[in-house]
């Protein structure tokens, strides 16, 4: 038996039976990280590792485990995106600008898996600088490869998380997603990544990138992984203005008779993959075999999804950014006067992505055309959603790719946003409806590379949407 191949839930019976200690595990992982790191062509999937941290925390949920207070996570290791803050660690966000910037608090998720359930952090993972990308190329600290191809992207923002799951380096990981970032590198690498309900997992100590759309959930290996990890990191938090009173519980028995299955008609796109194409049909042909019923359905909005999320991401971030000034945070550049060292710091603290997002932001919101952008965008928005509440009137889960395309080479899309923005065509109107979404792996393109299918489900709905992918998890 190799460590690195078991579950979470694996890994939780293995510790309940002594079989395995939280130490031995946390072990295999970090000798795999210290192993890729060292390789040629490494994944590099963590920006920091703290080696005796990571296994005192181990040894401590061992003692807690002897003492019989552990829960099913005491134990279990964890790697955590660089966005999300750990009281006593580095958070860069994979920015120059954060470099050195030392937490000073724990993120509620953070209090929850590791302080309360004993969960022992890994380290941090690498991302999207700020979490701005799909490829986790935009980085200040090296690009993340992907697994299962050293020449590809592990997909982003959350490709560090990712690539550490589905590379082995890692048996859960948390990402965020604001609009794609957990799915569409969950469905890269081979991965389950889950987009919560927004509000249900406190944003607390997770660096802010567009407030109304972020969400942090968990990446695995299978969905009742991603359930238990969800189950322990949801609910209501006073800390979260937007937090909502919602205590998730799942009994997953993935049974597909008289599930209500929507493809809409929008997802099936010019630039839709054949590979992916072929594939969605299978899984609809199974799911019919299994006594699902699959119709066809609408979201006519959905096509102004990716302009309406690049104003209102912006719009969000360029707020949200301003708090990088070299006075309070990370890096300040030398200067001999205060707005010069602003200037400088931001100058030399961005990235070039980083940039253009604050830039296209503080236009949308800017006097003169704040009426024709933003403002429109948020009207889009709510067309947006009502589409999706008509659509789950009729139908269980709403069911499409979860990409466009296999994972692209790196370097190919990297001087062309607009072609990077559109590979997150099929994930981004979740995060503007709010609504939870998963990416599941749905098999592989003959080149061996990954290929990922999205269920969304309605507001709340956690539970239909992983019994649902539970099911076709398991029917295949
Ligand atoms: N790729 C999208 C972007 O670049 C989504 C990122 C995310 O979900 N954090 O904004």
């Amino acid at each position: 038996m190799d460590i690195r191949d078991l579950s979470v839930r694996e890994l939780s019976e293995a510790l309940e039976k002594k079989e395995l200690s939280s130490e031995e595990i946390t072990r295999a992982y970090l000798k795999a990280i210290e192993n890729d790191e060292a390789s040629s062509e490494p994944i590099h999937a963590y920006v920091s590792v703290r080696p005796e941290d990571a296994l005192a925390m181990a040894r401590e949920a061992d003692k807690k485990r002897a003492t019989g207070q552990a829960t099913k996570l005491t134990g279990i290791p964890i790697a955590i995106k660089d966005n999300i803050n750990v009281k006593g660690y580095e958070t860069t966000c994979s920015s120059k600008i954060l470099k050195g910037y030392i937490a000073s608090y724990d993120a509620t998720v953070i209090e929850k898996l590791i302080r309360d359930h004993g969960m022992v952090m890994l380290g941090k993972t690498n991302m999207d600088e700020f979490a701005m990308g799909s490829s986790t190329e935009t980085s200040a600290y090296g690009v993340t490869r992907n697994p299962f191809d050293r020449t590809r992207v592990p997909g982003g923002s959350s490709g560090g998380s990712a690539a550490a799951v589905g590379g082995k380096l890692a048996p859960v990981a948390l990402g965020s997603d604001t609009g794609g970032s957990i799915r569409q590198p969950a469905a890269f690498c081979g991965c389950v990544g889950l987009k919560p309900t927004y509000g249900t997992v406190s944003r607390y100590g997770l660096v802010a990138f567009a407030s109304s759309l972020d969400q942090i959930g968990p990446i695995t290996r299978t969905v009742e992984d991603a359930a238990w990890v969800y189950e322990a990191m949801a609910g209501h938090d006073p800390k979260d203005a937007t937090s909502l009173s919602y205590t998730p519980s799942f009994t997953l028995k993935g049974d597909l008779k008289g599930v209500r299955v929507g493809v809409p008609r929008e997802f099936i796109l010019e630039g839709l993959d054949p590979t992916i194409k072929e594939n969605l049909d299978t899984l609809i042909h199974t799911l019919e075999r299994v006594g699902a019923t699959v119709v066809e359905v609408s979201l006519p909005h959905s096509e102004y999804a990716v302009p309406t999320y690049y104003v209102v991401a912006t719009a969000e971030a360029s707020s949200n950014l301003e708090r990088y000034d070299g006075v309070k945070y990370g890096y300040r550049a030398q200067a001999s006067s205060l707005s010069e060292m602003y200037v400088k710091t931001r100058s030399e603290g961005f990235g070039a992505e980083v940039k253009r997002r604050i830039m296209l932001g503080t236009y949308v919101l800017s006097a003169g055309y704040y009426d024709a952008y933003y403002l429109k965008a948020l009207k889009v928005r709510t067309l947006i959603k009502q589409d999706f509440q008509r659509v789950f009137e009729k139908v269980d889960v709403i069911l499409g790719p979860t990409t466009p395309t296999p994972p692209f080479r790196l370097g190919e899309k990297v001087s062309d946003p607009i072609a990077m923005y559109l590979s997150d065509i099929y994930t981004i109107s979740a995060n503007l409806a709010g609504i939870p979404a998963i990416s599941l792996p749905s098999g592989w393109t003959q080149e061996g590379l990954p290929i990922g299918m999205q269920l969304m489900g309605d507001t709340l709905a956690e539970h239909k949407l992983l019994d649902i992918a539970y099911g076709i998890e398991h029917v295949k």
